[in-house]
């Protein structure tokens, strides 16, 4: 299993990243499962979302929530308020260009993962996300990281979109306009607190690279990409 992730996960207690294409369309749950069945996680304790790209956030705030939302029907949202995250729990996202957003204390105790589609992050949620962690934990050190995603190499969009993002944050090149997502995410999240040197966004680009991952604007089929967050 091929799994994109930061060493700065273990460094916090947690286990976690962006599954590469290698073991199939995580749209399905036993797709998902047998992931962590293979890192010997319970997959009964992995929470799910309905993803809608929006920039609504489910809190867990204890392993009692956990549980009740493992067995509630499945949230309408896009990120993960894990603060503190129970031992023994994690939760996911589902990707396919979009951007899974990792943020998490040095202690790995409080911990958001997010759904970052362009709509999210017009809307805001990746600092929405980040500004909700620290208000769980105002002295918190937080890290960022930016799993694969559509980079702005291949990212090309139309006026419409383009104008919702600052200026800073477009690239136009032979009559062509792309949004580079990574610098509207870290522009929020430095906004929110974090340090530049805290946020890490790796370039693995979905729509570039088909060997590892899927993508929908290159291929238009509803292929998913699994990322995760857990604590042992
Ligand atoms: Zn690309």
């Amino acid at each position: 299993m091929k799994i994109y992730s930061d060493k700065r996960f273990l460094s916090a207690g947690l286990v976690g990243g962006t599954v590469s294409r290698h073991s199939g369309n995580m749209r399905e749950l036993p797709t998902q499962d047998n992931v962590y069945k293979e890192l010997g996680i319970d997959p009964a304790h992995i929470l799910h979302l309905h993803q809608i790209h929006s920039d609504k956030i489910v809190s867990i705030p204890s392993a009692v929530q956990a549980q009740a939302q493992a067995a509630a029907p499945v949230a309408d949202a896009d990120a993960w308020l894990l603060a503190p995250l129970p031992a023994g729990w994690g939760a996911a996202i589902l990707t396919a260009d979009c951007v899974p957003l990792f943020l998490w204390d040095e202690s790995g105790t409080y911990v958001a993962l997010a759904h970052c589609g362009w709509r999210g992050v017009v809307n805001g949620l990746p600092g929405k996300a980040a500004r909700a962690l620290l208000q769980e934990s105002p002295h918190a050190r937080l890290n960022a990281w930016l799993g694969p995603h559509i980079q702005a190499c291949c990212f090309e969009v139309q006026e419409d979109v383009a104008s919702q993002f600052r200026a800073a944050c477009l690239v136009r090149k032979n009559g062509k306009i792309f949004v580079d997502l990574n610098a509207a995410i870290k522009h929020q999240l430095l906004q929110a607190g974090l340090a530049a040197k805290d946020i890490h966004a790796p370039y693995y680009c979905t729509c570039g690279d088909r060997e590892n991952f899927f993508s929908w604007r290159r291929d238009h089929q509803k292929n998913l990409l699994l990322s995760f967050i857990y604590k042992p």
